[in-house]
């Protein structure tokens, strides 16, 4: 069997050093190729026309950059916008890019397929999949950034598309090592179903994302019954965790609750999460619960009524509570509702 060549667009400036040291004759070229890549997009080896002809060619021996081909794209009537990518051998998965008053945000994917079975969620639905490189984590962001049009690399991007990025510790590291070159870290979330070692290892990064966590329930009773991770990780043993991971000053942990009706929309509910969370430096992004053929009966959106009065009760108890707005559901491109099938 030949050799998969090397995807350039996942090596990090000193992986990358190493990687064209029994090609390249000046050090200097290490930049030129990096930047090629990574602040103009360019698609192939032959584009990178600050290199020599011979250059590139003994490149192409060895090397591709990786860049996948959009398999499918949809756009909802919201502007919101789809992703399909095709991998290599197969897998699929999907990003989205939501608009929202001229910034972006892309919602990019950490594995093709999760592990985790959450209730609540359609990924999970159909169950495991494979790690992604950290060349296919970029890729996601500079198809959509280097595409058409392109867009301002001031964009906010979340790690809240397919699986769970924490169970792709070194992967996610290195890709964000390379975003985070253009996009400030400030921007970047990673949100976590609650992988505590995960969240532990984290916490001794020298340089860290912003950290969001799925919480959806204010107690294990419930929380085991949506999402079997918290029978590994309770909440008071996810909670200590968030207790000792480094803040830095004016930085806070966003935890998202998915609300399900008459499931854990009440205002006792509302006050129990307010006391769980009060040692954390929080704010609370409210889901109203998707619906989704696939995931039964449960899954009922609350009502609006309930919505509000949720969020105004941890707002009465000091917390920030945003209410995530649905954005690209008629694409099937809302949160908890990406799939991929192949
Ligand atoms: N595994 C990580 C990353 C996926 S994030 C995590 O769990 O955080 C996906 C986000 O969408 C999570 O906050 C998840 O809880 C939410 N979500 C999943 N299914 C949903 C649904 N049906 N309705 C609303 N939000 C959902």
């Amino acid at each position: 069997m030949t050799e998969r060549p090397v995807e350039l667009l996942g090596l990090t400036r000193s992986k990358l050093a190493v990687a064209l040291q029994p090609i390249i004759d000046r050090p200097f070229r290490v930049g030129q190729i990096y930047d090629a890549i990574h602040l103009k997009g360019v698609r192939s080896i032959a584009a990178i026309t600050t290199l020599r002809k011979d250059l590139r060619e003994q490149l192409n021996q060895g090397f591709v950059v990786g860049l996948p081909e959009v398999a499918a794209l949809h756009t909802s009537s919201d502007g919101t916008r789809k992703f399909l990518f095709s991998l290599h051998d197969g897998a699929t998965i999907e990003a989205v890019d939501i608009p929202d008053r001229g910034r972006h945000t892309l919602c990019v994917s950490s594995q093709a397929g999760c592990a985790l079975a959450c209730r609540f969620c359609v990924t999970g639905f159909w169950g495991a999949g494979r790690n992604l490189s950290a060349g296919e984590i970029v890729a996601q962001v500079y198809a959509i950034r280097f595409g058409t049009p392109p867009l301002e690399p001031s964009l906010n991007l979340v790690f809240m598309g397919m699986g769970e990025p924490l169970l792709n510790l070194e992967n996610l590291r290195e890709a964000l090592e390379i975003l985070s070159e253009e996009i400030s870290l400030r921007r970047i979330t990673v949100s976590t179903a609650g992988v505590v070692p995960g969240i532990e290892a984290m916490a001794g990064w020298e340089r860290r994302p912003n950290l969001a966590v799925s919480l959806h329930a204010p107690d294990d009773e419930r929380r085991d019954r949506i999402m079997p991770i918290n029978k590994s990780y309770p909440i008071a043993s996810l909670l200590q965790a968030l207790e000792r991971f480094p803040l830095e000053k004016g930085r806070r942990i966003t935890f998202e609750y998915i609300l399900i009706r008459d499931f854990n929309d009440s205002l006792a509910d509302a006050d129990a999460l307010a006391r769980l969370l009060k040692r954390i430096p929080s704010k609370i992004n409210l889901i109203p619960a998707n619906p989704d053929p696939v995931l039964g009966e449960m899954m009922v959106p609350p009502r609006e009524s309930s919505i509000r009065a949720f969020q105004q009760r941890l707002m009465d108890r000091g917390y920030t509570a945003t209410v995530r707005r649905r954005r690209g559901d008629d694409v099937s491109a809302a949160c908890g509702q990406l799939r991929a099938p192949s």
